[in-house]
């Protein structure tokens, strides 16, 4: 019997989480949980599951949920998280969106608490830290993605030093099949339609900008630690493959299944072992799979997940940083979907890379970065 607990439970990858958990209560049991402002599915989660702690964005909704609940504990905010992420469980998921997950997932870290890792805005704004403090304590991080269970699961039993090149799958987005001239006007609406995925509004506008796969290949990056020109990207529109691995004998190992993150997410619990699911690949209806190079004309901001890489220091941080304003404006309203490429461009242009940044200075930059600067 394992324990689990969430950051971000009422998230896309949350909500799966929880049904793993749900489907198999003699394997895990759930411990504690933090959300943002969605009390009401809150209370949905809670005539299932009884977390022993729960932590609220906003402390204003504490009374009410602790009278309501008095056998749980409540906490909130940004300490609140790190509640969370310091009570002790088998292995804490990090779904919570975006760089607020760094020091929460830190914590937990330090706690000698394994990881299972989708929020990967945390490696992409600090992965060596992260990464670093992970060996120091001995922490295993695992990934949820799906490319990077994949890639994971590929790389099983094998020797990393005879890997010629991880391939990482993009479905292309929701407007994988528009020019550049074409994005000029598309919707929020629009944004927001995936054509394989469901999942939070955030990682769905980056897929569609392609930042998300950016993000991957610096993901991979940090969590296999091979060079940067070993991890390349492939269009693959119907994300069958989740990712694959090409070794040094010309061999290539891919990881198949269906759309459905229970798959990795259940993964990232069992692992190494494995338990029945019941959602599977019908072969037998796939018609072709396809894969097309990826253009980084087309698609900018993958170019500017490798500048970052090939620059280090605090470039993907404020490109992390960057790209959440951004994408928090386009949600908004505020701005076009294009624009959210030309901030982020504009705000790496203007940062002055600092080298082996310590962790303070990631979080300092992190805030700049994602504020409404001019
Ligand atoms: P989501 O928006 O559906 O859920 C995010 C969760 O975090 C929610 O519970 C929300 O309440 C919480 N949250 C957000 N901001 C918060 C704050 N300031 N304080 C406290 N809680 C806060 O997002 P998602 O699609 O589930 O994605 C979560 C993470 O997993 C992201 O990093 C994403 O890139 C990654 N991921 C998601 C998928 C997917 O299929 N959805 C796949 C791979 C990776
Ligand atoms: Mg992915």
């Amino acid at each position: 019997m394992k324990t689990i607990s969430i950051l971000g439970a009422t998230g896309s990858i949350g909500t799966q989480a929880l049904d793993v958990i749900k489907n198999n209560p003699e394997h895990f049991r759930l411990g504690a949980i933090s959300i943002g402002r969605n009390i009401n599915r809150l209370r949905e989660i809670l005539t299932d599951f009884t977390p022993h702690l729960v932590s609220v964005q906003d402390e204003s909704v504490v009374k009410d949920l602790t009278s309501d609940y008095p056998h749980i504990e409540f906490t909130y905010g940004e300490q609140g998280l790190l509640d969370v992420a310091s009570s002790s469980c088998d292995i804490l998921l990090t779904a919570i969106m975006g760089s607020i997950g760094l020091k929460p997932t830190l914590k937990a870290i330090d706690n000698k608490t394994t990881i299972a890792l989708a929020n990967k805005e945390t490696l992409v704004a600090a992965g060596d830290i992260v990464m670093r403090r992970a060996k120091e304590n001995n922490v295993s991080i695992i990934p949820v993605d799906s490319e990077h269970s994949a890639l994971f699961q590929c790389l099983k039993g094998e020797n990393i030093k005879e890997v010629e090149q991880l391939i990482i799958t993009a479905s292309g987005g929701s407007f994988r099949d528009l020019t550049r001239e074409e994005l000029t006007h598309v919707t929020l609406k629009d944004a927001l339609n995936h054509p394989n995925w469901s999942m939070g509004q955030k990682i769905t506008i980056d897929s569609a900008t392609m930042m998300n796969k950016g993000f991957e290949v610096i993901e991979a990056k940090h969590l296999f630690d091979l060079p940067t020109e070993k991890i390349q990207t492939v269009l693959h529109k119907e994300s069958i493959i989740h990712s694959m691995v090409e070794f040094i004998d010309n061999s290539m190992i891919a990881q198949l299944g269906n759309s459905d993150m229970r798959t990795a997410i259940q993964y990232a619990f069992t692992h190494p072992e494995r338990l029945h699911k019941n959602n599977p690949l019908k072969l037998s209806e796939l018609h072709q799979l396809n894969f097309k190079p990826m253009d980084f004309h087309r698609f900018k901001m993958l170019k500017f997940a490798y500048d970052a890489l090939e620059a280090g220091g605090t470039l993907a941080t404020v490109m992390n940083a960057a790209n959440e304003f951004a994408v928090g404006q386009f949600l908004q309203g505020q701005i076009s979907f294009l624009e959210i490429e030309e901030i982020v461009e504009r705000r790496m242009m203007m940062h002055d890379n600092i080298q082996n940044p310590d962790l303070e200075t990631i979080l300092s930059l992190d805030a700049q970065y994602k504020s409404n600067m001019r």
